[in-house]
């Protein structure tokens, strides 16, 4: 019989996760414990979101940026109705990248003026729902700015817009690159100019530019010179603006620590160059109000995802804890939402959080599909579990739900709560 495959012995550590307590060897979710939220919810698996831990967040940031800068919530990572309007009561604007966005914000209440709406390809309707409510929309091709135009005259609204900038720069070490390049986003820098002086030939109401360079980045260098590169080049892009610009969104891209190795973003660098930039601005912008858009980064770190076992396993010398949730709810877990190398997530027995290290065990957390993707652990060092005990994984409040194939082989839907 082969011994089972562990763990390199010094292999690096997941960040420390501080957000999330525990009692009598249950973890706690907003106060909650997770047995007694699965009972309330009725069923498994599900995912928890912790208002305590959102709103530490905002406020983390707000101390580490200087007042005046605009954070904006990007909908996309997570657009659970409940949490959308939680989040809409902490930050300043809601993003949205559809209609169906579009459509949960207004009726989370966000005031009208704290929208903005951005995405290739809207449709006409799309672009059309967006001007009668009054959004702002972040046109991302020549191709919008007649549609754009006719809904002004039809509608008898202005179509209020924001330019989205394809810079002739990257995000340096990002974990999704959206600029620099050929790319999808936006406008290539060097078209605005053009396209500027159609904005302002068809009398639509141009407010400002918007600059996303990426995503996920944990180093704060890199994220100080794309905000750096992004204001110069809006200022350029300025001369050429039918209006004086109003609105300028520098783009987000702040990452968590999700794998083994992986720090904390600094925020205080980063604090430091925007209150540099703020300064020029009032200068050189005057009228301009500086946005940072982020999605992950103030809901990844409150969401755990939680699922209950239902089988454990022994094949050929290894533990296998199968589970009644998998890749279906948690594609990115799974290491199969634009991971390059699959890595574990932070996972826990949240049943057993007080097990004493000789009671762990090298275990393999599996979900009910018929594929090897289906992959929520892979040989952790894990509290010894049986069938009924929870395992949690963190980092879960980003790009979970809503971003993994629900249908895929027909098993139940997940729950979501806000705690
Ligand atoms: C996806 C996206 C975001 C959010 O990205 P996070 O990594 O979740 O912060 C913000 N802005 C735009 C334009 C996006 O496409």
């Amino acid at each position: 019989m082969n011994a089972p495959q562990s763990p390199p012995q010094n292999a690096p550590q997941h960040a420390p996760l501080t957000g999330h307590q525990s009692a009598d060897g249950v973890l706690l979710v907003g106060g909650v414990k997770i047995t007694q939220l699965a009972q309330r919810i009725g069923s498994t698996p599900f995912y928890a979101y912790s208002r305590d831990l959102l709103r530490a967040r905002v406020a983390q940031l707000r101390a580490s940026l200087p007042a005046g800068i605009s954070l904006h919530y990007a909908m996309k990572a997570n657009p659970m109705p409940a949490l959308v309007q939680f989040m809409a009561g902490l930050v300043d604007g809601i993003d949205v990248a559809s209609a169906g966005e579009l459509q949960v914000a207004l009726d989370a209440g966000v005031p009208v003026h704290e929208i903005s709406f951005a995405g290739p390809g809207k449709r006409d309707i799309e672009l059309c729902q967006a001007v009668a409510a009054g959004v702002l929309v972040n046109v991302e091709s020549p191709r919008e700015l007649p549609v754009l135009a006719a809904l002004q005259d039809e509608l008898g609204l202005p179509a209020r817009v924001a330019v989205r900038v394809n810079p002739d720069f990257e995000l340096k070490g990002s974990g999704m690159k959206m600029s620099g390049g050929p790319k999808q986003f936006g406008v290539d820098a060097e078209a605005v100019p053009d396209l500027l002086h159609t904005v302002g030939t068809l009398g639509l109401a141009f407010e400002g530019f918007h600059l996303y360079a990426g995503s996920q980045n944990l180093k704060a260098e890199s994220i100080c010179e794309a905000q750096l590169r992004s204001y110069e080049l809006a200022l350029r892009l300025a001369a050429h603006a039918p209006a004086p610009v109003s609105f300028l969104n520098l783009g987000g891209g702040f990452g968590v620590p999700y794998f083994p190795g992986e720090q904390p973003l600094a925020l205080e660098p980063i604090g430091q160059n925007l209150a540099a930039l703020q300064e020029r601005a009032a200068r050189e912008l005057p009228r301009a109000r500086l946005v940072i858009e982020l999605g992950r980064y103030f809901v990844a770190e409150a969401g755990i995802y939680v699922a209950r076992v239902t089988d454990r396993k022994v094949s050929r010398g290894q533990v296998f804890l199968v589970v009644d949730g998998g890749l279906h709810h948690h594609l990115a877990a799974s290491g199969n939402f634009g991971q390059v190398v699959r890595k574990n997530y932070p996972v826990a027995i949240g049943s057993r959080m007080d097990a004493p290290a000789h009671v762990h065990e090298v275990a393999s957390v599996v979900g009910p599909l018929c594929t090897p993707l289906d992959l929520l652990a892979d040989r952790m060092s894990l509290a010894r579990a049986d069938v009924g005990d929870l395992v949690v994984v963190f980092q879960s409040g980003a790009y979970g739900a809503s971003a993994s194939p629900q249908g895929f082989l027909g098993h139940p839907g997940v729950a979501q709560a806000l705690v």
